[in-house]
């Protein structure tokens, strides 16, 4: 399984800076998992074959352009860029962003071929398809409904905390795969912001260790992501202090294979 976390800028040589400000994970080139930087960071390769957007939570990082992408595409879709998410992030983003004001309600819309944009609900806790991958998710300790993701292609299993504070269920369904090759989890703030952290609902790297002793799985890669731009190096020395085997920081732009 290849998974490429999309740059949100550019340098002056126009090249990913290595800062994350919005998330958007892209699997195999064919599913992406959020849609903070969709319109802007995929190839035009990428462009062509991802038609399928897994949205863990309406936070703007996490949907800025996904709109943009859609509207990019309206003329040449044969078939609808669906967006999964829980009936309650559905909701929210068909009431809050494709409502006629912030942007087009595109899931009212057709090319004269094919719908644009559909909907497509999910519920936590049942296992559900998106291309080639089966995922599951659950709930984690957000300040706005938010899941936590586990896939598989039916070799490799990856798992994805998204936005949270310390919680419990995500790492029982974790701990239930009989393998996972890699965690993906969020340290957004140093230690120093903790209390910002528990107040927004993130992890420090301290968090993050404590966290990990909830993981049953050993000798698996862990990338950190999510790191606020403005504490990038810090938060980098930081997850280095915890001594974990195989933690680093998650580099924009960059392909992992498992
Ligand atoms: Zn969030
Ligand atoms: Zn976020």
């Amino acid at each position: 399984m290849k998974i490429k976390l999309l740059p949100s800028t550019i340098d002056a040589e126009g090249r990913a800076s290595p800062e994350q400000r919005l998330s958007c994970f892209v699997v195999d080139g064919r599913v992406a998992i959020d849609g903070g930087s969709i319109a802007v960071g995929l190839s035009d390769g990428e462009r062509s074959s991802v038609r399928d957007v897994v949205v863990t939570h309406p936070h703007m990082d996490h949907i800025a352009t996904l709109p943009i992408y859609v509207d990019d595409l309206f003329g040449s879709l044969e078939e609808p860029v669906r967006v999964h998410a829980t009936a309650e992030v559905c909701e929210l983003l068909t009431r809050d962003v494709f409502n006629g004001t912030v942007y087009p309600p595109f899931q009212d819309f057709d090319n004269g071929r094919t719908r644009v944009m559909e909907f497509v609900p999910f519920r936590a806790g049942e296992e559900f398809r998106v291309a080639h991958l089966a995922l599951k998710a659950v709930p984690v300790s957000h300040i706005v409904p938010t899941v936590g993701l586990v896939f598989t292609d039916g070799e490799r299993t990856v798992a994805f905390s998204s936005d949270t504070s310390a919680t419990e269920e995500f790492w029982h369904v974790v701990n239930r795969e009989p393998r996972v090759d890699a965690l993906l989890i969020e340290a957004s703030f140093p230690n120093a912001l903790s209390k910002l952290a528990d107040a927004s609902g993130h992890l420090t790297p301290d968090a993050l260790g404590r966290e990990l002793t909830k993981l049953a799985h050993e000798d698996i890669d862990i990338l950190a992501v999510h790191l606020k731009p403005s504490f990038r190096q810090r938060l980098i020395e930081e997850l280095e202090a915890l001594g974990v085997a195989r933690l680093s920081a998650m580099v924009p732009g960059r392909e992992y294979v498992w």
